[in-house]
């Protein structure tokens, strides 16, 4: 039989080094965000598929092409998540959370899938992390949530290369304006647009704004902008969000074109915008969706939130310095049955006081034991024989330094604490 050794296209395995930078920056994703009184929510990889037509939109490119949906043996129509939003959305209405103390803050790490043309920072699984804010119509809620990525950024180093855009897509009822003017506009342009946003104009023209052809993106360069539309109050919003983000030290651009790729946005719409990998440039996204619980069939209920990739994220990080040591702080050599056991039960003890320690489990000689204590970059060796088993002491080496001292074997947890912490 032929050896398996292909994933399948689009997808990859996160193996060694960086499977540590994913956890590592997992770990500073769940710090950042605890302090703004977030708990984790965990939804299934698959749904109904109607939960993303319906939560996403039917007119969006995510839905429909790109959503791995299939019939289960029971015959329902299921999706693997294309995106965050939808699940956690749906697990708040469900778990009757609305019900509760507003508001209700939920963050995520979820994989999802698109069947997508795979492409770098693109993949068909991808993990995403998000935070979802249920409660808060006030702008408020807005400049908070919009200054969790901006912390996070920060304490990576990147502000310097990610560029906050925001912009207001309105509510309902001045986007019915907007949308009019729109179809207005690219019908004039008809004849040139792709066949996909020929179905747009008609059910959702601020799709084309989205189209990645190139002469639909030129056409909609011309197009009316929104924040030319909105209504006193959505307008009202809009400002009160950029002072209070001014006021909270936290640079922005406002850019008309974002209208994000998803239906379910109202009001304020951003973008966390890397420089530094082209095109696929957006790291994070998200903006308010007043109207998504009462789409799904749910409560009345603002909210507001936003994605962004890990993979893209790590990407970004680029030669980051993620200051990860994997290297055991002790190797305990051993020569002969009685030194290899007594070599275990010190190890056993140092883990348990959570030094990381590693002993010879090949029965490798002496010669091969220190070999590999310095490939895996051991700070400290020491070997033990007879001789030191009888005498309860042995020989600790500094690896860096190679000067030597006496340790002793009973004792040694607590003596090699002292010694490693200086
Ligand atoms: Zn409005
Ligand atoms: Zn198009």
């Amino acid at each position: 039989m032929n050896l398996i050794t292909k994933v399948p296209k689009g997808t990859k395995d996160i193996i060694g080094a960086e499977s540590d930078k994913t956890v590592w920056l997992e770990a500073l994703l769940r710090d950042t965000v605890r302090p703004f009184g977030y708990g984790e929510v965990r939804t299934p990889v698959f749904e109904h598929t109607e939960l993303f037509e319906r939560g996403v939109g039917d007119t969006t490119d995510v839905v429909t092409k790109e959503m791995y949906t299939f019939e289960d043996k029971g015959g329902r129509s299921i999706t693997l998540r294309p995106e965050g939003t939808a699940g956690a959305v749906r697990a708040f209405l469900e778990s009757g959370a609305y019900a509760g103390t507003l508001p209700v803050r939920m963050y995520y790490f979820a994989n999802c899938y698109r069947y997508e043309k795979p492409q770098a920072g693109r993949w068909r699984e991808f993990e995403q992390f998000g935070v979802e804010m249920f409660g808060s119509k006030e702008p408020y809620a807005d400049a908070e949530v919009i200054s969790i990525p901006y912390r996070i950024f920060e304490k990576l180093g990147l502000l310097e290369s990610i560029t906050l855009n925001i912009n207001s897509i309105g509510c309902p009822e001045c986007r019915q304006h907007y949308q009019k003017a729109l179809y207005e506009y690219f019908s004039s342009h008809k004849d040139k647009l792709c066949e996909t946003c020929l179905t747009r104009l008609d059910k959702n023209p601020m799709r084309i704004i989205d189209c990645k052809s190139p002469v639909c993106s030129e056409i909609a360069k011309g197009a009316p902008i929104m924040l030319d539309y909105l209504c006193d109050e959505c307008r009202e919003h809009f400002e009160k969000v950029k002072k209070l983000l001014t006021e909270m030290g936290i640079s922005f651009e406002v850019d008309p074109t974002i209208v994000r790729g998803l239906d379910y946005y109202t009001k304020t719409v951003f973008e966390f915008v890397s420089n530094g990998i082209g095109a696929q440039g957006t790291v994070c996204g998200g903006g308010r969706y007043d109207g998504l619980c009462t789409q799904l069939g749910g409560v009345d209920m603002p909210a507001l939130g936003f994605g962004m990739g890990i993979g893209r994220l790590l990407m970004v990080l680029g030669d980051y310095d993620f200051g990860i040591d994997n290297a055991p702080a002790v190797y305990i050599g051993s020569i002969g049955d009685e030194a290899k056991a007594k070599a275990m039960v010190i190890c056993d003890a140092l883990r348990a006081s959570g030094v990381s320690a590693q002993c010879d489990i090949m029965a490798r000689s002496v010669k091969a034991q220190m070999k590999y204590a310095d490939k895996v970059g051991a700070k400290y060796s020491v070997i033990l024989g007879e001789q030191e088993c009888a005498d309860n002491r042995a020989k600790i080496k500094n690896m860096s330094d190679k000067t030597e001292r006496e340790i002793s074997l009973s004792n040694f947890v607590n003596e090699f604490k002292e010694i490693y912490n200086g």
